[in-house]
């Protein structure tokens, strides 16, 4: 992915605000953050999203965001921390490189929630089969 602006910025070929860098990942501040100390956790190595990232990678960046949260909580006196990761458009994703963000939130900061839908138990037992029956996820 010679062209992915992430693996420049993971790879420290594009300057960026880090706050913590060691051989697997890069967390950065978020250019555009919901409150000061939004953070990212970027990889070093690309992949686009959860469906194609390596398990030994990812389990590496969900290590560090949570160290980051601990840091982030602990730097801000923040009164929450959203874990965000977004996979394909429909999800939100804009950035095609894998990334956590560590999001600090306080009380009623409307930075951002989500709509809940209601279902009948017959619905909730069709998905359910569903999921549990579904093979390895192929794009
Ligand atoms: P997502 O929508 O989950 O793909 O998140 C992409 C995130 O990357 C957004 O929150 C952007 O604000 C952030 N972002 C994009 N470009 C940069 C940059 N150059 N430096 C820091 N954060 C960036
Ligand atoms: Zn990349």
């Amino acid at each position: 992915m010679g062209d992915c602006f992430f693996c420049k910025m993971a790879k420290g070929e594009i300057p960026t605000n880090t706050v913590y860098e060691d051989g697997d990942v890069r967390v950065i501040l978020d250019i555009n953050p919901v409150n000061p100390g939004h953070c990212l956790v970027i990889p070093k190595t690309h992949a686009a999203n959860i469906y194609e990232i390596k398990p030994d990678v990812l389990s590496k960046a969900m290590a560090v965001a949570q160290e980051t949260a601990l840091k982030v909580k602990k730097a801000t006196g923040c009164d929450g921390i959203n874990i965000l990761q977004n996979n394909e458009e429909a999800a939100g994703q804009t950035v095609f490189h894998f990334h956590i963000h560590v999001m600090p939130r306080y009380k009623g900061d409307k930075a951002f929630n989500y709509k809940t839908i209601t279902m009948t138990d017959d619905e909730f037992k069709e998905i359910k089969n569903k999921i549990k029956m579904s093979g390895v996820y192929e794009i």
